[in-house]
């Protein structure tokens, strides 16, 4: 329990103790560890329940890792992209992207969404002791007294779309995602596979697991994923194996069953007064191109920039309001353009692959094959992907 007296003094409150509002604690404190800095987290404190917690493996890219890296938050169970196929079912056109082609020693990394969420969790505490003004408040999910007179609110709530509680722009795409482990007879190490089907993506991304042991995403429409989440293990491999082929050979068994609702809600102004909103509470997106951490991690990084600028460079002036509007004024205009783009590839990813009107397939089909022979094009759309636009 909270009292609203715990917050008078604090300068920056982050609500919410998912990947992005730790992230975002901890690259203040790394900044400037004398900050008044409170996190409201929902989560029990103990590790150890979470342990069992989401397990769906996250594509975080090459750009994510080395800001996590400046925290000693990178996960060590991790397993590296080399390189991505992507095609479509039973059409033509497809692309391979490599390491060597982009000069990259990875194109991306596979980590569980609860090992990045742990690596950050102790991140944060081997800060604390450097940190006389931090406090971490965990809270239960049925305590609403979260108390607001700090003097910047950082809102880090997250939430899945549909469950989020606010709507704004966005797009329902009438798609839900399975998430699993599968175990094949015969992958590639350190291959991704990205395949379009008429409902949705099928991803099958490498794991830490070993090579023949594969993160799937499968989105299609929320009842057939509902139905593929209620069938049984061999009546499930069956159809997985019809709908991705033959080329990993047979697929041996799945695990861990996942269910998500997916879509797009982004808000348009990420600034109000002094409250600043970041991560999926600024934009839920389709993870058709594995980027909604990724981008949030980026939120939360610039945003600490300026907040801990603010705080250690100018102590006195920054406790006005018109200060931390102005700093927050400036966050948000230097979020504008990764935003922009990377909530406008996401979107256009999701309807265009999913779209089964015959002249957008083809249409697609000529886009990959014109990717694979544009290199150029290709090492552009995947820089954008791995590094944001700043
Ligand atoms: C199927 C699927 C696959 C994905 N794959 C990728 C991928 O490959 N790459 C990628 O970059 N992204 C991917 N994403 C997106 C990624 O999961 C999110 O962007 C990321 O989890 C956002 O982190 P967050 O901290 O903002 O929010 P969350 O992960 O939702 O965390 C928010 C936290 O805040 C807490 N909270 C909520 N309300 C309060 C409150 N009032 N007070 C205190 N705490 C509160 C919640 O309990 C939660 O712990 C995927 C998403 C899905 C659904």
């Amino acid at each position: 329990m909270m009292t609203a007296s715990a917050t008078s003094s604090i300068d920056v409150q982050i609500i919410g103790g998912g990947p992005v509002g730790l992230a975002c604690a901890a690259w203040c404190l790394q900044k400037f560890p004398e900050l008044s800095l409170q996190l409201i987290d929902r989560n029990p404190l103990n590790d150890s329940e979470l342990i069992a917690s989401d397990t769906r493996g996250i594509a975080l890219s090459h750009g994510s890792k080395l800001l996590l890296d400046t925290i000693n938050a990178w996960p060590s169970d991790s397993c590296a992209i080399h390189s991505v196929h992507v095609s479509q079912v039973g059409q033509f056109g497809r692309a391979l992207m490599t390491r060597e082609e982009l000069g990259q020693a990875a194109l991306g990394h596979i980590v569980r969404y609860r090992d990045i969420h742990l690596a950050l969790r102790q991140a944060l505490r081997a800060l604390q002791p450097k940190a006389p003004h931090f406090s971490w408040l965990h809270t239960s999910p049925s305590d609403l007294s979260t108390p607001s007179n700090a003097r910047c609110m950082v809102h880090a709530e997250g939430g899945l779309f549909t469950q989020q509680d606010w709507v704004e722009s966005g797009r329902d795409y009438r798609q839900s995602a399975l998430v699993g482990l599968v175990e094949v007879d015969n992958a590639l190490a350190h291959h991704a596979w990205e395949r379009f089907t008429s409902e949705g993506p099928l991803a099958l991304l490498p794991s830490h697991y070993g090579k023949n042991t594969l993160n799937m995403v499968w989105c299609s429409s929320p009842e057939n994923a509902e139905r593929l989440n209620g069938i049984s293990d061999a009546d499930f491999l069956r159809e997985l194996q019809a709908m991705f082929g033959s080329r990993l050979g047979q697929f041996k068994s799945i695990r861990d069953r996942r269910l998500y609702p997916l879509g797009l809600n982004y808000r348009k102004e990420i600034v109000q007064s002094n409250e600043v909103w970041i991560g999926n509470a600024a934009q839920a997106l389709h993870p058709v191109a594995g980027q909604g951490l990724n981008l949030g991690l980026r939120d939360a990084y610039l945003l600490a920039e300026q907040l801990s600028d603010l705080f250690s460079k100018h102590p006195h002036s920054s406790k006005s309001r018109n200060a931390i509007e102005q700093a927050l004024h400036h966050y948000a205009l230097s979020r504008q353009a990764d935003r922009k783009t990377t909530i406008g590839i996401t979107d256009f990813l999701a309807r265009v692959f999913t779209s089964p009107l015959a002249p957008v397939v083809a249409a697609r089909g000529a886009a990959l094959s014109l990717l694979q022979w544009l290199p150029p094009l290709k090492t552009r759309l995947a820089r954008q992907m791995m590094f944001g636009r700043r």
